[in-house]
């Protein structure tokens, strides 16, 4: 099976993340092993799943089944807001439902600020990491308050912070943070999750047919321009192909101001700072 030409990103630990993936949240646990497969027939090396999504098992019998090499491929997985005080065991049982002895990337999925346990849960994930069962490590939905305690107190910083990230809540001030502090975006919801009329504004279509591209395509190239990592999800195997081929083309300084222009900064996603929900 052939790799994709997908551009590399390098975390702040040296190591090289493909700036595009397939990410498998809402996929069904009984269609996850096709859908991953099929992204990797298609090309696709980097896989972002969490515990809560349930699919973990179902991602590990897709990458056994394709004999594909793993130092090829990146997993990432996650650390739900139940286990933020048994992270190794919560660890140990991911690592098993994948069928590997390493993760490419583990992050706590929300800080969950109220009850306090991310900076443990944090000092778990770098022993983690210097046990080298997980190569990076990082977080998810992580405001700058929450980044400076976890930094402050362990003075590791995270290789990526993965927000909700899209043309109508782009996070600028977070992401400012983060790129003085060198940790790598990585944008949950890239197509706004389907949610928005994002895909039928004027701006876009007249992108998508400058370039000969679709109006999906011209929202994720913004993020690459941009220098984020993305993992759109789909469970079409067209979708695939299309997702991924937008290393082709450049959007104008224009056209990248139009959709920088959609801000509207609410979220569609839950907010991080009062998700409590465990
Ligand atoms: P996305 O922005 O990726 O949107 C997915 C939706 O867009 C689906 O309805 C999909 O439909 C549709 N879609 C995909 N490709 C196209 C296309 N080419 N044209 C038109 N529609 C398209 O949302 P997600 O929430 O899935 O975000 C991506 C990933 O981010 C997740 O899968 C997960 O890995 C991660 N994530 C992380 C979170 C966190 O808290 N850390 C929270 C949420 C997501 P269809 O499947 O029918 O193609």
């Amino acid at each position: 099976m052939t790799a994709l030409d997908i551009p590399t990103i390098e975390l702040n630990d040296g190591a090289k993340i493909p700036q595009l993936g397939l990410g498998v949240y809402l996929v069904e646990p009984g269609d996850t092993e096709r859908v991953v497969s099929e992204a990797l027939e298609a090309g696709y090396r980097h896989i972002d799943t969490a515990m809560i999504y349930e699919n973990e098992r179902e991602v590990g019998k897709a990458i056994a089944a394709s004999g594909i090499p793993r130092d090829e491929l990146f997993v990432t997985t996650k650390l739900w807001n139940t286990d933020q005080t048994r992270a190794p065991e919560a660890f140990a049982e991911s690592l098993d439902k994948l069928g590997l002895e390493r993760v490419d990337l583990y992050l706590i999925h929300w800080p969950q600020a109220m009850f306090g346990e991310a900076l443990g849960a944090w000092r778990e994930l770098i022993k983690i990491r210097e046990s080298g069962r997980a190569t990076s490590i990082g977080v998810s939905n992580f405001e700058i308050e929450d980044l400076q305690q976890i930094i402050d107190e362990t003075g590791v910083v995270p290789a990526a912070n993965q927000i909700e990230l899209h043309p109508l809540h782009q996070r600028r001030e977070l992401t400012g943070f983060c790129r003085e502090q060198g940790i790598a975006i990585e944008a949950w919801g890239p197509l706004a999750q389907g949610k928005s009329d994002l895909l039928t504004r004027p701006e876009v279509i007249a992108a998508a047919e400058a370039h000969g591209k679709s109006p999906a395509q011209v929202l994720l190239r913004w993020h690459v321009q941009q220098g984020r990592i993305i993992f759109p999800k789909t469970t079409k195997r067209e979708r695939l192909a299309e997702n991924a081929d937008i290393f082709d083309f450049a959007l104008t300084d224009v056209e990248m101001a139009a959709i920088d222009a959609y801000e509207v900064g609410t979220n569609l996603g839950p907010d991080p700072r009062t998700f409590d929900v465990r």
